[in-house]
């Protein structure tokens, strides 16, 4: 997505060799226009999927789950929450997730009232890395037979395992920009696909 890449290109940092910081316009500081034409582009892509439900993670991809539901008819937006302990209850389900920035596990966890049985649920995520987010979330929908329609992604990071896995799963998968690599502090996009 163009706008994306300029936006990854101008104000995008490298951390090391594998983290890309983006903290100008999308992890701490919110660049609104640029954010619902990335969620009008990924509502574009999964519309014919009919989703009834967008689910994501807190909070990094809130925003962009915002904005793709509200461009799929102002659909509602369920974030999966972050738990240190492991939290025993009848109304919620829960998954583990390693999480890449913070090197540490996560149970992300969601009430199971707020994604109802046989919802068809689009998963969006601000990052797709080694694709542990979206496994997790994939995870909670089959807890509670929902159907994961697909994953919609702000950044992949092409040289994590993530979206080979998931592709290979057999899961639609839309990243708006893909990193290939990160050289001597200097972020490579790969070209568009459309
Ligand atoms: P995964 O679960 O696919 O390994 O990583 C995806 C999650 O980790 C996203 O929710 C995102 O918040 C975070 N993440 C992974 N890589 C990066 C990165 O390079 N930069 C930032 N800002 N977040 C990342």
């Amino acid at each position: 997505m163009k706008e994306l890449r300029e936006a990854i290109e101008t104000l995008g940092r490298a951390a090391g060799t594998n983290v890309v910081k983006v903290d100008m316009f999308l992890n701490h500081r919110i660049e609104t226009s640029l954010l619902f034409r990335m969620g009008e582009v990924l509502a574009d892509y999964f519309r014919d999927d009919h989703p009834t439900q967008v689910l994501t993670v807190e909070s990094s991809g809130i925003a962009l789950a915002l904005t793709t539901a509200h461009f799929l008819g102002d659909l509602p937006v369920v974030f999966a929450k972050k738990s240190p302990t492991v939290v025993q209850s009848d109304d919620v389900v829960q998954a583990p997730v390693y999480s890449f920035t913070h090197k540490c596990n996560n149970m992300i966890r969601v009430d199971k009232h707020y994604l109802p049985i046989h919802s068809n649920v689009l998963i969006v995520d601000d990052f797709l890395a080694d694709g542990q987010a979206a496994s997790g979330m994939i995870s909670l929908c089959e807890q509670l037979d929902c159907k994961a329609v697909g994953v919609g992604i702000g950044i992949e990071k092409g040289f994590q395992p993530g979206g080979r896995l998931l592709r290979e799963k057999g899961v639609k998968l839309k990243s708006l920009a893909v990193v290939e690599k990160i050289e001597d502090g200097k972020i490579f996009l790969a070209p568009d696909d459309d």
